[in-house]
């Protein structure tokens, strides 16, 4: 049986172009770049050219990426880093929601004393700017709002979010784990003080990540260690993986148009035809604003967990927004937020599509998900023959 992976979001397979060119680092050139030596010192070129492909990306300077080990690695520094260099301001502003890499940290950080604006958002999963302006005082340390919702897509307004928080000088972060790659990005127009990326949602490994840092931004490192990155992050570097992110990233330039135009078709083509076909069907998330490659779509009266496993028998993985927590299944933290009711929130399906996917893929999909939701729904105890008249 062959897979059908729309589960893209959660990650990609890695470019064989950018596995051929980490191959070396994982075989003859494992020379540590820190080393005096040619062996290990030329390695430095191969880190400091991939520096320079991930600017190229999101139209940076090399000397502003800061190479950590993933997206959580990138999220927690630029929070704690904040905290450090402000230490007389005790507040944070983020969303409700963010990634668990945000949250968590929040969580932890609000227990040691630190205050944490969580800021709504409306049932399309959009933040409201004049809230965000109410909620910045002079003991604001940091906001960070993601670029785009790892779960629904939903692509927020950072150009307008960041001038809000930089005219009122105050240091900003977004979590752009989900958009580089999918969306162009460009940071000499965009006034972002940090910003997070991770390979392996990009068709690179995973296991390496960038913290992009404004020139000029106030940093303090979150790993301590040896001299590498600089003096900001310790750590022998993951030359491999990094060399790989370098490629990935010159590969995802060339693919922007291809992911805007023909991933998004694909992509509207499967909702379109879910939305449609199945009766009391609902999409999450705002219609326009979103990532070209995401749809969540929520099945009502029905679990998402059993969409799962029957869509697993068939060679198709996707990805549910609810999590088992404590024995019982919890609807995601994103839907809650967004108002979605329970019986719908329970049954959600996000589908991630990358340059991978084909037509024929979409097709099969297309063919295979109604009739698992009719199967479902027959043995589901609050699906019943009126549920067909409310759509
Ligand atoms: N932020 C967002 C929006 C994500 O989607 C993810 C991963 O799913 C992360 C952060 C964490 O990235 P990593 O898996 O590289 O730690």
């Amino acid at each position: 049986m062959k897979t059908i992976y729309l589960d893209n979001n959660a990650t990609t397979c890695i470019d064989p172009i950018v596995l051929d060119k980490m191959m070396p680092f994982l075989k003859d050139r494992y020379g540590n770049p820190s080393s005096m030596h040619d062996f290990g010192g030329t390695v430095m070129h191969d880190v400091d050219r991939a520096r320079e492909q991930i600017a190229g990306l999101i139209n940076a300077d090399p000397r502003e990426i800061l190479f950590t080990s993933c997206g959580t690695e990138s999220d927690n520094t630029a929070l704690l880093s904040a905290l450090e260099s402000y230490p007389d301001k005790r507040h944070i502003i983020t969303t409700r929601v963010e990634h668990s890499a945000i949250l968590n940290m929040c969580k932890h950080l609000s227990k040691k004393g630190y205050s944490i604006t969580y800021l709504p958002v409306d049932h399309e999963g959009m933040i409201d700017l004049r809230q965000l302006e109410e909620a910045i005082t002079p003991d604001t340390a940091l906001v960070s709002i993601m670029y785009a919702n790892n779960e629904t897509g939903v692509v927020y307004p950072i150009d307008k979010i960041a001038q809000i928080v930089k005219e009122r000088s105050v240091l900003f972060h977004t979590d752009a784990v989900q958009a580089v790659g999918k969306l162009p990005l460009d940071l000499k127009e965009l006034p972002v003080d940090m910003l997070s990326l991770s390979g392996h949602k990009l068709h690179a490994p995973k296991g390496v990540g960038v913290l992009y840092i404004r020139r000029g931004t106030r940093f303090q490192p979150y790993i301590i260690g040896g001299h590498q990155e600089h003096g900001r992050r310790g750590g022998t570097e993951n030359v491999a993986s990094i060399v790989g992110l370098g490629y990935a990233c010159e590969i995802a330039q060339k693919h922007m148009d291809y992911e805007n135009t023909e991933v998004k078709r694909l992509r509207d083509k499967l909702e379109n035809a879910l939305l449609s076909i199945v009766p009391n069907s609902i999409l999450n998330g705002h219609r326009e604003m979103r990532l070209p490659n995401t749809t969540n779509i929520s099945f009502e009266y029905v679990e998402g967990e059993g969409i799962l496993l029957l869509l697993n028998e068939k060679g198709v993985c996707a990805s549910s927004g609810s999590a088992c927590t404590s024995g019982s299944i919890e609807p995601s933290h994103v839907l809650r937020a967004m108002g979605v009711p329970f019986t719908a929130a329970h049954g959600s399906i996000r589908f991630s599509l990358s340059r991978y996917t084909t037509e024929a893929e979409i097709d099969f999909v297309i063919k295979t998900v109604p009739p698992v939701i009719d199967r479902l729904r027959e043995i589901s105890p609050f699906w019943g023959k009126d549920n067909l008249a409310v759509r």
